[in-house]
């Protein structure tokens, strides 16, 4: 290697070289090649529902689906009351298990549009926000885990990729009226098919792995009141078999997200997120003395992609990776 070459090693790279601890979870998800996703997502800006921007990031993960081989389906769709002239586009795609008619099915999630930071009456909402975190990470990840997961041993679940359009609050404050629209759409068409899903949709979705805010270098993901019990205890003895529970159920805290109207359709859901103590205003007394660490970067312009490292990504793929097999056991 010339010195050259040294020089064109991105710092995560540069220390595999130097490290035994290289790709240092057991899996096959490369940090990598999510991060090259996560970056050209990026590229495209910033992302709100209803943006060309967005809309440039959808065709990139549609082309980056069929790459695969993968078919890419898509929902679009409006609310006219609560989002007026916003068209939305929810993308996934499936990868067959023993019975792709009637077997069970696993979801993996992650939303894809970012924050909208424009337009605000307040001017210090109104700023270019890129959301490389919190829209790209995850999204960009999944995109590497649709590469890993096409090839997997002895599949017995079907596994549904889905990107989910309009997680983000148009308001500036949270309004459950005006968010989620994506993960809301899509638990309510498929509430109503009665091919796909004879009874209520947990029945056949066993389960529903949602990745929020995934990417940052110091990622820790919180335990999520509203996420089920025995999935988080099954994740953390995945974090365990891959060398990574150190990173796991730091903090506690309680989410709206794309999780919560699965959860409200009687499907097993998880949110593998890192939020708490991104925010300032959610800062307590009694916090954790190291919490100087967590520096706050939610919905701020310095949500950008220096924030994110390969490893983190990498961590989160190989915990998904290794989790699915074990729900699959008591299918
Ligand atoms: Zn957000």
């Amino acid at each position: 290697m010339t010195l050259a070459q040294l020089g064109k090693l991105t710092s995560t790279s540069l220390l595999c070289l130097l490290s035994a601890a290289c790709g240092g979870y057991e899996g096959p998800v490369e940090g990598d090649r999510a991060f090259e996703k996560v970056e050209k997502l990026v590229s495209f800006g910033p992302r709100p529902a209803g943006s060309s921007a967005l809309r440039s990031a959808a065709s990139y993960i549609e082309s980056e689906i069929k790459s695969l081989g993968l078919p890419a389906r898509f929902q679009d769709f409006e609310d006219p009351e609560q989002a007026p002239g916003v068209k939305f586009r929810n993308i996934w795609t499936e990868i067959p298990g023993k019975d792709p008619t009637a077997g069970p099915i696993i979801l993996i999630g992650a939303h894809y549009d970012t924050k909208l930071a424009a337009g605000h009456s307040d001017p210090a909402h109104n700023f270019p926000f890129v959301g490389a975190i919190d829209g790209g990470g995850a999204s960009g990840l999944l995109l590497e885990l649709a590469r890993v997961l096409r090839d997997r041993p002895n599949p017995i679940a079907n596994l549904w990729l889905v990107w989910f359009d309009g997680e983000e609050s148009i308001d500036w404050e949270w309004n459950d009226d005006r968010s989620l629209f994506g993960s809301r759409y899509f638990v309510r068409t498929m509430s109503a098919d009665k091919i796909l899903f004879p009874s209520n949709l947990g029945k056949r979705m066993r389960a529903m792995i949602l990745m929020d805010l995934i990417g940052d270098r110091r990622i820790k993901l919180d335990r999520d009141g509203n996420s089920n019990k025995q999935l988080q205890d099954l994740f953390l003895e995945a974090a365990e078999k891959i060398g990574a529970q150190n990173k796991m159920y730091r903090f506690k805290s309680a989410f709206s997200d794309d999780h919560i109207p699965f959860r409200n359709a009687g499907v097993r859901v998880i949110d593998l997120i890192d939020f708490q103590y991104r925010t300032p205003s959610s800062r307590s007394p009694d916090e954790p003395s190291d919490i100087a660490r967590y520096v706050a970067w939610w919905h701020t312009a310095e949500d950008s992609l220096d924030k994110i490292s390969p490893d983190s990504l990498e961590f989160v793929g190989d915990l998904v990776w290794t989790a699915i097999p074990m729900i699959e056991k008591d299918l």
